[in-house]
């Protein structure tokens, strides 16, 4: 800097410039990672609030880097999608779930299993190829499948996105809203899509128990959904109360760290 005055600006650059050499580098050890494929999948178990009992997975993918340590897949999965690298990293999520769906159910365990799709997987229109080869390969019979779509999938590239879940709803894939209520305020995609469940998001479901707001807004969620003749799965849910006013409410299933956080294969296969 050659003036005292721009020391500031220059502090603040300085920092930005350290921000986009962590994110570069990130980039680089993603880039690395997804080519030598050093990601695991973690499997949370969903719960019939009824019988208590595990109605299916949802695959959550880790990241365990030599030089970052665990990289949270809020960080790495915005950046997988902004350089495309999520396309192969979603096919291997697809193959490794599906895989290994098929194996519970070969063990005698009916379970479902859900699966997380960004956006950017729409964009080359061929994730009903895709996903009909996945279940070629592994036999996993397609309604044992469901994508998770957050409420923006549908509303960009709505066409694209339509016309593929078509195809998909025709094969037998089931689809879910992922954290429902945090997206859009126009409803309307709930009756132009074919959709099977609504998963409430963590942030409304939290407070039930202290909030009668929130437990109005969460009821008001169900009765919707209920209406429409879609399933609904309440995420993040912890305290025993919270399941008590859930299950009150009509909710169908639930998530969360009140049975168990996302675990290894081997744990989840003690948990069935
Ligand atoms: P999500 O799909 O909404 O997944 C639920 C997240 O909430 C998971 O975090 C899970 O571990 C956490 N969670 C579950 N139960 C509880 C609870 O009772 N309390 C609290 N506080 N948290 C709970 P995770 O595994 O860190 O994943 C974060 C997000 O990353 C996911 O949110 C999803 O949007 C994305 N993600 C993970 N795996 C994939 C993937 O394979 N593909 C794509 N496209 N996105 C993924
Ligand atoms: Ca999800
Ligand atoms: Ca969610
Ligand atoms: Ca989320």
């Amino acid at each position: 800097a050659k003036k005292m005055g721009r020391n500031r600006f220059c502090w603040y650059k300085a920092e930005m410039e350290q921000q986009q050499l962590d994110k570069f580098n990130l980039m680089m050890r993603l880039r690395l990672a997804v080519k030598q494929q050093l990601f695991t999948l973690a499997y949370q178990p969903t719960y019939d609030l009824t019988t208590q009992s595990i109605t299916g997975a949802e695959a959550l993918l880790r990241w365990f880097d030599a030089e970052l340590g665990q990289v949270p897949p809020d960080v790495f999965i915005p950046l997988a999608e902004e350089t495309g690298l999520i396309q192969e990293l979603g096919i291997f999520v697809l193959q490794k779930a599906c895989a290994q769906a098929k194996s519970w159910q070969e063990s005698g365990f009916s379970l479902n299993i859900a699966v997380n799709i960004s956006a950017i997987q729409f964009k080359q229109g061929d994730l009903p190829a895709v996903v009909t080869k996945v279940l070629a390969e592994t036999g996993l019979a397609p309604h044992a499948l469901e994508l998770e779509l957050t409420e923006s999938v549908l509303i960009e590239d709505r066409m694209l996105v339509k016309q593929q879940m078509e195809q998909l709803s025709v094969l037998g894939v089931r689809f879910a809203i992922d954290d429902f209520g945090t997206g859009y305020s126009n409803l309307g995609y709930l009756s132009q899509f074919n959709l099977n469940s609504l998963k409430i998001d963590r942030s409304f479901v939290a407070r039930i128990a202290q909030n009668d707001k929130d437990l109005a807004l969460v009821d008001g969620i169900i009765q919707l959904a209920r209406s429409l003749g879609l399933d609904t799965v309440a995420e993040g849910v912890e305290d025993p109360q919270s399941l008590k006013l859930l299950l009150r409410a009509g909710c169908s299933c639930g998530q969360g760290y009140f049975w168990s956080k996302a675990v290894s294969v081997d744990e989840f296969s003690a948990l069935l």
